[in-house]
């Protein structure tokens, strides 16, 4: 009999990344535009003449700089290498197998495959008419045996938020024994001051963890790296799961250069949320239903017309990501590019 893996990983889905495509502008993973500033890639390049040595296998200078900034103890906060990997550090760590964790679909495809790797059941809880998570909806899926709800805030791909009366609403309702855990990889997007900055509820409730990271904001999606910050007991779990030396040096030093130079990090988001709100009107104007975006990227809800609208704009040399049979998800970039986006677009409804 040959070598056989585990049966069950058949059924999960491949991560499908976004598609990169030669002499095409990409619009399809979220990544922000422009290099690493000037400071951040001189740091790497310093940083090169050590590659040698392993890196610091507990992040500490890293994590501790981030304690600093979100004024939380050292103790809860873990780094890894991309949160996409805290995410299934986080399930390994919380999940026994047969334990659930929920979250809404559509949302960040990590969930489900990272929940189906520690062998949870994931459950699905449909987002509402808004394309917005339907909160009373997952406190309504809550039983015993769920161990992590997972919120993604903005959620990825509809760029829509929940506000801070639902979140509190929904939060008082969830048993102090379920960790629910707040992504917020585009935290820094969020213009509306209703959103809640999910740390407040990690300074406040035993039970709530955030997710964020340094691929989108901060322009990083290439070095995988990302934190959590939560309750100490599950900081220290997730150190437990780490996969030794993950979140390489480079990595660790270009993180703490980004944070050094976070002011000109976060003038260039104001600029992309600017362009976000026009791309957004200009694709209402061309008779589009377009949700309200926190993130940077604006969701076409076309149903099953997702993966022609793709494949028109990808014949005008731009590429975004379709998920069929729900909608499309368009990444906000430079202007010129965003240009050429809205024409293709037009285009799309003139022919369709
Ligand atoms: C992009 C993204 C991440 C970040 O992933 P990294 O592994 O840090 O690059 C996490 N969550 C969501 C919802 C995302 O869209």
């Amino acid at each position: 009999m040959p070598v056989q893996p585990r049966v069950d990983l058949e059924s999960l889905p491949d991560y499908v990344a976004g598609r990169t495509v030669p002499g095409a502008i990409k619009l399809s993973s979220n990544e922000t535009p422009g290099g690493p500033l000037p400071s951040v890639a001189r740091a790497i390049a310093e940083a090169t003449t050590d590659l040698n040595r392993y890196p610091d296998p507990t992040v500490g200078k890293l994590a501790a700089r981030l304690a600093d900034k979100l004024d939380l103890p050292k103790e809860q906060i873990a780094v890894g290498c991309g949160s996409v990997a805290l995410c299934h550090q986080l399930m390994h760590a919380m999940c026994a197998p047969g334990d659930d964790v929920v979250f809404a679909w559509r949302s960040f495809e990590t969930y489900p495959i990272a929940a189906g790797i520690a062998c949870a059941n994931a459950i699905r809880v449909p987002l509402d008419a808004t394309h917005t998570h339907d909160l009373d909806a997952m406190a309504e899926a809550i039983t015993p045996r769920t161990r992590v709800v997972m919120v993604c805030n903005p959620n990825n791909p509809t760029g829509t938020a929940n506000r801070r009366a639902e979140l509190d609403a929904f939060l008082d309702k969830v048993p102090s024994d379920v960790l629910v855990v707040l992504d917020e990889a585009y935290r820094e997007f969020v213009s509306d001051p209703e959103v809640p900055d999910g740390i407040e509820y990690v300074r406040t409730r035993d039970n709530v963890a955030v997710l964020r990271t340094f691929s989108k904001a901060y322009g990083l999606a290439g070095l995988r790296v990302g934190y959590f910050a939560g309750p100490k007991q599950v900081a220290d779990a997730l150190r437990k799961v780490y996969v030794p030396f993950s979140v390489n040096s480079l990595a660790q030093i270009a993180a703490m250069a980004c944070l050094d130079a976070e002011s000109e990090l976060l003038a260039r988001c104001e600029t992309l949320v600017a362009e976000r709100d026009r791309v957004r009107a200009e694709l209402i104007d061309a008779g589009y239903d377009v949700p309200d975006s926190q993130a940077n990227f604006v969701w076409l809800p076309l149903g099953d017309k997702a993966f022609e609208f793709s494949e028109h704009t990808l014949a005008n040399k731009v590429v975004v990501r379709a998920f069929q049979p729900d909608g499309v998800r368009v990444t906000v970039s430079h202007p010129e590019e965003n240009d050429l986006f809205l024409h293709a677009a037009r285009s799309y409804r003139r022919s369709s």
